[in-house]
């Protein structure tokens, strides 16, 4: 049974219920909240880590192979005097660009800077002088140098690696180089893949020890100057790390970094963070799809105990309800509820009501009963007669006065007085019809009320009552006589003061005749 519940109020079902899952909501927001910050953290220092042990491992290989790259150069340098077969040479150099892959061409150049042979020779540069900064360098020098990235005459970004070339008197007479076209197909990307970029958009750079690119996966930013990025600063004072920095769009990314100790180049390997970002949220999507359904079932549990925990609550509310509407008392559940405190408090509520209806029963007995002979008293009497009256209903009035009373209580005491009035009381409900009401009017004057009779037709209820009480010994140990005085509505009046003045009437008349008789009004 539902209650209907006043605007502004909530029902208790509907309270716990919303406090369930508002708590269950802020939870499920702080848990994936707190996962997503903590995991943050965790993802930002595992891809730093990553990425730095990426970067030292490149730089390690990276090492490794620069120095076997010069040793190949140099070896090819230390063979070649004065007297040198071009021819012989030529083939020296095409055997090592035909058999590794180190390098895009080479070249074996004179003091003067003019090529006297190079590999491969579809190159066509055989004769033709260089004249690049780096060759210059090169040659002005006389050391093993690395160039910085720069723009060959065949329009292409090299580096160049190069070996001097001493005759047998040890005078300087050139040197072999080796280029690696930094926008094709080189020993780099051979090494580590390309294009560069996993899924995850991590990537890798390189740049020479001028903070110069020399490898990037976006082509067109090789040979650019980045020494003003602040990984490439940290590597240029021959730094390795790891470390949360802005690259040159101002886009954050998760850096690890290496030098390469042969080579003085630093290699980047970076994820930019939104990537990260991007993993985490699909972690987190994954995971609350995981949480959602367990977390509905223990919510639905939790809202489903919950109710069950109100429910006796609520039941005591709609009978408490029931009782005060329709002044009835309630029954006491035989189950008891499994909380304690909430069976207590019905029993006690639902004991508590019921004593209130009975002391209310009680209250309203006392108020329309006599208490010495449990008939009606006069004011249910009077009700009764308004009520009928309202109704249309027609009824007798049989007015009964107790001839010589006053004598009974004389001579036998007010003890036996009472005793007398019990009994006539009982004679007089055993004489009338259970329709019929017997009141006490006052003293010891009765009153019968015959719903549904003339005048006429109540006289023989009364003289078989006042014949009986003649015929019956009372506890005074003699019979007592009865004078009735008989008025009925609507027939002497329609108005109660002025009928019970007509029956009043009508027992002065038997009192005058003789006692111990009935007379009709009129
Ligand atoms: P009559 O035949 O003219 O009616 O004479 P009566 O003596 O019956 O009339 P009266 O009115 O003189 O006396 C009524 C007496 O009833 C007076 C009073 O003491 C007595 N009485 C009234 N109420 C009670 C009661 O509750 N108990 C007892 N024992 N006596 C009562
Ligand atoms: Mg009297
Ligand atoms: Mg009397």
């Amino acid at each position: 049974m539902g209650t209907h519940t006043p605007r502004g109020q909530i029902s208790l079902n509907k309270l716990l219920s919303g406090i369930v899952i508002l708590s269950f909501l802020l939870i499920m927001v702080i848990a994936v909240t707190a996962s997503y910050q903590s995991e943050q953290k965790l993802l930002h220092a595992r891809t730093l880590e990553m990425n730095y042990s990426s970067a030292s491992r490149m730089a390690t290989t990276v090492d490794t192979l620069f120095s076997i790259m010069r040793t190949s150069l140099a070896v090819v340098a230390d063979q070649i005097d004065d007297k040198s077969d071009a021819a012989e040479v030529q083939r020296q150099l095409e055997f090592l660009h035909n058999s590794r892959n180190y390098f895009n061409s080479i070249v074996w150049v004179d003091e003067q800077g003019f090529a006297l042979s190079v590999a491969p020779t579809s190159l066509n540069a055989k004769g033709k002088r260089g004249v690049t900064e780096a060759v210059k360098q090169a040659l002005a020098s006389r050391q093993p140098e690395l160039s910085a990235p720069y723009m060959s005459s065949s329009g292409r970004m090299i580096v160049l690696m190069s070996e001097p070339v001493f005759n047998g008197k040890g005078d300087y007479i050139g040197f072999i180089g080796g280029t690696i076209y930094l926008q094709e197909h080189n020993v780099l990307n051979d090494m580590f893949g390309d294009p560069n970029i996993d899924k995850t958009g991590t990537y890798y750079y390189v740049v020479d020890s001028g903070g110069k690119v020399v490898y990037h996966p976006d082509k067109t930013r090789i040979g650019k100057d980045v020494s003003t990025n602040e990984v490439v600063r940290l590597l240029m004072q021959g730094q390795s790390g790891q470390k949360l920095i802005d690259n040159t769009y101002d886009i954050p990314h998760l850096s690890g970094y290496a030098t390469v100790s042969e080579n003085k180049w630093g290699i980047v390997v970076q994820s930019p963070v939104s990537m990260v970002a991007e993993q985490q949220k699909r972690q987190v999507t994954e995971m609350i799809f995981y949480m959602i359904t367990p977390f509905l079932l223990v919510m639905a549990i939790t809202v489903f105990l919950a109710r069950r925990l109100a429910a006796p609550f609520v039941n005591l509310a709609n009978l408490v309800n029931k009782a005060s509407a329709e002044a009835a008392s309630l029954e006491i559940p035989d189950r008891k509820h499994w909380n304690r405190e909430a069976d207590q408090l019905a029993r006690a509520v639902i004991s508590s009501v019921n004593e209130m209806h009975k002391q209310n029963q009680q209250l309203a007995h006392t108020a329309t009963i006599d208490p010495l002979t449990g008939l009606q008293n006069r004011r249910s009497m009077r009700s009764v007669m308004e009520h009928w009256m309202e109704e249309g209903e027609s009824f007798g009035l049989v007015m009964i006065d107790v001839d010589r009373f006053k004598m009974i209580n004389d001579n036998y005491g007010h003890q036996a007085g009472d005793e007398v009035l019990r009994f006539f009381a009982q004679m007089m409900q055993s004489c009338v019809q259970p329709e019929n009401l017997c009141c006490r009017w006052g003293g010891e004057e009765f009153v019968i009320l015959v719903p549904g009779r003339s005048p006429e037709e109540c006289y023989p209820i009364a003289e078989q009552l006042r014949e009986s009480l003649e015929r019956t010994e009372s506890p005074i140990g003699l019979a007592i006589t009865i004078s009735v005085g008989i008025a009925g509505f609507p027939h002497h009046s329609t108005e109660i003061g002025e009928l019970f003045e007509c029956a009043d009437k009508a027992l002065y008349e038997a009192k005058k005749d003789g006692r111990n008789r009935t007379v009709i009004y009129n």
